[in-house]
């Protein structure tokens, strides 16, 4: 074998599942068909869950260093308040696609990740103890093939992996094109709010360097071959057809387009092969979720097949990626397809933008959408009934013999933590068939309620078994837990006990 994984694609997905695996100590290569990183400005943040996901290994202070945050976030360009109770990042972060992907690159370089770039897979062979990954490469020194246990798509919207791998893409066709473009705009009007509406379309300027925007346009019903050449030109006539001028736009870094064409991968595993990211999902990037939910793929899949390539958990365990994770990406497929209906043109549609913007004043509505956007209130399907099961563990105040802690430190390391606060003899039992590769932590909550994004303040749990992607495999409130149902929790996700 040449690794364990080779991952196709070093976009978001690819680079963060690959962080993911190394973590875990699993040998890695992502092969790239790009010679070198574009700089391209594409999305322009990351929500909640994202930065938690990111404060869980320990390196968000560098994402946090080079963007800023908001104060509110959007629905289709109406305004969502966000709440402060419920995270302790609330707030989504404003930064660059390009400072994103440096950045995870940066982090993989250390962590020991082999890029290659200029190597594009073309090919797949998949057999009962690996897969061949064929590369089309343009270094003649470099081998063609690449065997590995498992290969990962994570190579974007055309995805080749998806393709040879004889998933279905089903879903809904463009009725909308979008030409975006990081230029100057030198006429900008100084009282510009960053987004207009127009009979014939919309269009969108947001500064992101001193006098540098990046400019949208958006029209509709007009939707042009997937392949044709995207020119600077048509960035200006379109603008110039929406907003009647085109604010003097020159000097053009990046030009590209987008629709609000919609599908999702029918299986997210075929075999050996898994999709993430906009392999497995596409859609309108309405509400910036699109990079957000592939992070969050990755941090899904990477201590699964981290387990699995180990050699502890059951190859079945990689079911469970696409069980949790298809259901997220199709909330998220129908929540960005309603914002594309929400910004067409016409009398109709501002009327219905009036009057969901009028409901979106009642708290309910304003979380429910907050929800859509920040993903705080994912809940996985579980078997039990505590109701911290499933969902992603908040991040609380601790404190342990060495000092105070919260939880989220806890789990930098990315290994799974059997989080004990009442000193329970049961629980420190149960810990000891799998002290091989759970961590377990004892330690007292600063707080006896825990805020839980839509449920509400819950009393604070006795103990509970945290997953290296932070959700909480399970929970309980009980002084003296059952640890019959800790240990087939444990099982279920970290595989049998140790023998003796
Ligand atoms: C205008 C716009 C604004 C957006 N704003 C936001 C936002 O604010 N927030 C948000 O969360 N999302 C946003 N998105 C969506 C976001 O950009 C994507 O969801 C994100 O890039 C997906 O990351 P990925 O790594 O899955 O795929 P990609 O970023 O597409 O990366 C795939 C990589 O695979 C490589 N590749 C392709 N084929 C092969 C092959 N055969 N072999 C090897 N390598 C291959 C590609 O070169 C590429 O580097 C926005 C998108 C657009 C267009």
């Amino acid at each position: 074998m040449d690794a364990d994984v080779v991952i196709a694609g070093a976009g978001p997905t690819g680079l963060m599942l690959a962080c993911e695996l190394r973590l875990a100590g699993v040998d890695v290569v992502v092969v790239e068909r790009l010679a070198e990183r574009t700089g391209e400005s594409r999305a322009g943040g990351i929500h909640s869950r994202t930065l938690e996901v990111l404060d869980q290994r320990g390196v968000l202070d560098r994402f946090l260093a080079e963007g800023e945050l908001q104060p509110v976030g959007h629905f289709s360009g109406l305004y969502v308040d966000f709440d402060e109770s419920e995270s302790r990042h609330p707030y989504p972060l404003m930064i660059l696609q390009s400072a994103i992907e440096r950045l995870l690159e940066e982090w993989a370089t250390e962590l020991g990740v082999r890029v290659r770039w200029s190597s594009e897979v073309s090919g797949i062979r998949q057999d009962e103890s690996g897969v061949t990954v064929e590369l089309g490469t343009a270094e003649t020194t470099t081998p063609a093939t690449l065997r590995a246990r498992y290969l990962v798509g994570c190579d974007g919207g055309r995805s080749t992996v998806r393709k040879l791998s004889g998933i279905d893409f089903p879903g809904t066709e463009a009725t909308m094109t979008a030409l975006i473009g990081d230029v100057e705009l030198p006429d900008l009007p100084e009282d510009y709010v960053w987004v207009r509406r127009c009979p014939t379309g919309d269009y969108s300027a947001i500064a992101f360097e001193p006098g540098w925007y990046r400019v949208i346009t958006s029209e509709y019903d007009r939707v042009p071959d997937r392949d044709e050449p995207v020119t600077f030109e048509q960035l200006r006539e379109s603008l110039v057809r929406v907003a009647g001028t085109d604010f003097g736009m020159r000097n053009p870094r990046w030009i590209s387009r987008f629709t609000d064409a919609t599908r999702q991968a029918a299986r997210y595993r075929a075999g050996r092969v898994l999709l993430a990211g906009d392999a497995a999902h596409i859609h309108f990037p309405a509400g910036g979720q699109g990079l957000n939910m592939g992070v969050q793929d990755a941090v899904n899949l990477g201590w699964k097949l981290a387990s699995v390539v180990r050699g502890q958990a059951p190859e079945s365990l990689l079911d469970s990626y696409h069980a949790e994770r298809h259901p997220v990406g199709e909330r998220v497929l129908h929540n960005t397809r309603a914002q594309s209906a929400l910004v067409r043109p016409g009398a109709q549609t501002d009327a219905l933008r009036d009057v969901f913007g009028s409901l979106m004043v009642f708290d309910d509505v304003n979380r429910y959408l907050r929800h859509l956007l920040n993903a705080l209130d994912i809940r996985y399907p579980v078997d039990g009934d505590h109701p911290l099961e499933g969902r992603r563990v908040p991040d609380a105040d601790l404190n342990t013999s060495e000092g105070p802690v919260y939880v989220y430190e806890l789990l930098h390391a990315a290994r799974p933590v059997l989080l004990d606060l009442r000193g329970s003899a049961e629980v420190a039992a149960a810990a000891k068939g799998w002290a091989d590769r759970v961590d377990l932590v004892e330690a007292r909550s600063e707080d006896d309620h825990w805020p839980v994004p839509a449920i509400g303040e819950i009393p604070a749990p006795t103990a509970l078994l945290i997953r290296p992607d932070g959700h909480v495999a399970w929970a309980t409130a009980d002084g003296a837990p059952d640890a019959s149902a800790l240990r087939t929790a444990l099982t279920t996700w970290f595989g049998p006990a140790l023998q003796g």
